[in-house]
């Protein structure tokens, strides 16, 4: 499956901005077997963890987070741009190549006793997944793991990130 799911992923050199080599994963997601096979693959490796709320990392970690969540039996939560949740929210900033960012979440998104599980599309240099983690663990959920269904190698995002359970299905040692 995993070299299935590597041969529906195509380099985008130069996008979107030059240097820069785009994962685009919508050949994957446009075939039936590979986005199923992806969605299983990341949800049976954290079956048994008693995950409650799975968190998607907008946008394309939107995509995944949810069939994860439902085939997981827990709720789906969106991880957001600045500015886009309408109640009250709770934020965190990460650093990126110039300048900062901000994620958002709702602040009532977990309760007592949730177990989450984010995801997102594409690792790379690790920042927005630590971000997440840490915007999750400031509203006292207990973030079980990370998954995502890509791994640039390269960027050594892995470093950044809390020692959690972390998976990834395609991994790159170069760009
Ligand atoms: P980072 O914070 O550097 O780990 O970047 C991760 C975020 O940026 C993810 O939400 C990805 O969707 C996106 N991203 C970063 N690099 C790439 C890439 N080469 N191809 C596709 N998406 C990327």
């Amino acid at each position: 499956m995993n070299d299935h799911l590597r041969a529906s992923i195509r380099d985008i050199p130069d996008f979107p901005q030059p240097g820069v080599v785009f994962k685009d994963i919508t050949p994957l997601l446009g075939d039936a077997q590979a986005f199923a096979g992806a969605v299983a693959a990341i949800a049976d490796h954290f079956a048994d963890r008693g995950i409650t709320k799975v968190a998607g990392i907008e946008a394309r970690g939107f995509i995944f987070a949810a069939p994860i969540a439902l085939r997981l039996g827990a709720g789906f939560v969106p991880i957001r741009k600045p500015g886009k949740l309408p109640h009250d929210t709770e934020a965190q900033d990460y650093e990126l190549e110039y300048g900062t960012d901000l994620l958002e979440v709702h602040k009532d998104a977990f309760g007592p006793g949730d177990v989450a599980l984010i995801i997102d599309d594409v690792l790379a240099t690790g920042g927005t997944a630590a971000a997440a983690t840490r915007l999750l663990g400031r509203l006292g959920a207990e973030v079980a793991g990370i998954g995502v269904l890509v791994e640039l190698g390269f960027l050594n995002g892995r470093s950044k990130l809390p020692d959690i359970d972390f998976v990834a299905l395609v991994h790159y040692d170069e760009p």
